[in-house]
C-alpha cells in the first residue's frame, strides 16, 4: 500500500471512529515514552481533536513534533502548579473550541530525595509540592474544564498501586496518589448530575521519565514481571486503550473507578 492510500484510510478511520467530532485536552506529554502520549495516539486514532500543554519552554521542542504527529492545533506551555496560567490555557480553549469531551490528566511531581530512603523523612516542602502537583492539578484543571462540558464529559487521571499499598520508595507519592483517588470519588460525586464522570486508571510501572526518578524503579518492573498473575509487565499502549475506553461512551455508565491496568499484581495478597 502507497503513503498516499494509508494516509486515505487512517482519515477514514478517523471520521467513523468511536471518538469523531469529540474534543479533549491532554496534560501531561513530555515525550513519546510518556503514558500521556500512548492515551493520545488512540484517541486521535479513533477520530478525537486534541488540545495539549507542557510544562517548561525546554519541552517545547519534544512535544510540538508528537502534536504535529496528531494533527493538533493547539500546544501551550502551563505549568499546572500556578492556576493564572491554567486559567490562560482554558480562556485560549474556550476561543478555539465551544465545547470540550475529555480532559486527561497524567501528571505528579515530587522531589528526587522524597522518593528514595523513607517516607518519615518528607519535609513539609517536598509533601506540599508532591500533593499540590500531582494531586490539586486534577481538581484545578476539571473546575476550569467544566464550563467547556456543556454535554457532560470525561476526566481521567492516572494514579498507581502505591496510593494503596506500601511500595518502597515512593513515599510521598503514594501519600498524594491515595489522596489523587480520593478526589476522583468526590469530583465525581459532584459531577455526576452533569453528566461529567471521572475516573483513574491505576498502571503498572511502565519505565517513563517520571518512573526512572523513583528509587529501585527497575526493581519494581522485576519483581512484577516475576509475580504478576500475567507474568509480565503492563505495556503503554494498554494503558493508552483503557484511557479511550474511559473517554469515549464505552463507559458511558462508569464514574469514580480507579481501574487496575497492572496485568493483575493489585490482586495479590501475598
Ligand atoms: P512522564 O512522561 O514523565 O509524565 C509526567 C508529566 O508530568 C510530564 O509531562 C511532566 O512535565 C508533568 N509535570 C510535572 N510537574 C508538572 C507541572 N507542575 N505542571 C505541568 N506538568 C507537570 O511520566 P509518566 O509515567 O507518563 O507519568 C504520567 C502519570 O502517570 C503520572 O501521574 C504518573 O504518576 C502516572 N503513573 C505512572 C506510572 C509509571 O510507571 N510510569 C505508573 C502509574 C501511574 P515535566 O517533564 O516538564 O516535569
Amino acid at each position: 500500500m502507497t503513503a498516499a492510500e494509508t494516509e486515505v484510510l487512517d482519515k477514514t478511520a478517523r471520521e467513523t471512529g468511536m471518538m469523531a467530532g469529540k474534543r479533549g485536552i491532554i496534560f501531561g506529554v513530555a515525550n513519546e515514552r510518556s503514558l500521556a502520549w500512548y492515551c493520545a495516539k488512540y484517541l486521535y486514532e479513533q477520530g478525537a481533536d486534541l488540545a495539549f500543554t507542557y510544562q517548561g519552554e525546554a519541552l517545547e521542542k519534544r512535544i510540538m513534533p508528537l502534536a504535529e504527529k496528531v494533527e493538533s492545533e493547539f500546544v501551550e506551555m502551563c505549568d499546572l502548579g500556578d492556576d493564572a496560567q491554567i486559567d490562560k490555557v482554558f480562556d485560549k480553549l474556550s476561543k478555539k473550541w465551544d465545547s470540550l469531551d475529555f480532559l486527561i490528566h497524567a501528571v505528579a511531581f515530587a522531589n528526587k530525595e522524597d522518593l528514595e530512603g523513607h517516607y518519615v523523612n518528607t519535609t513539609r516542602e517536598g509533601f506540599r509540592l508532591a500533593l499540590d502537583v500531582s494531586c490539586y492539578t486534577l481538581t484545578a484543571v476539571t473546575n476550569r474544564a467544566l464550563p467547556m462540558m456543556k454535554d457532560g464529559g470525561s476526566v481521567v487521571t492516572l494514579t498507581y498501586y502505591g496510593a494503596e499499598k506500601v511500595v518502597p520508595h515512593y513515599n510521598v507519592m503514594g501519600v498524594a496518589k491515595a489522596a489523587l483517588e480520593s478526589s476522583v470519588m468526590y469530583l465525581a460525586a459532584d459531577l455526576g448530575e452533569k453528566n461529567v464522570r471521572v475516573n483513574a486508571i491505576s498502571a503498572g510501572p511502565v519505565k517513563t521519565l517520571a518512573a526512572m526518578g523513583i528509587a529501585g524503579f527497575r526493581d519494581m518492573l522485576k519483581l512484577v514481571e516475576q509475580k504478576a498473575p500475567m507474568k509480565r509487565n503492563v505495556e503503554a499502549d494498554e494503558v493508552g486503550k483503557t484511557a479511550l475506553y474511559l473517554a469515549s461512551d464505552l463507559s458511558s455508565g462508569v464514574t469514580g473507578e480507579v481501574i487496575h491496568v497492572d496485568c493483575g499484581y493489585s490482586i495479590l495478597g501475598m
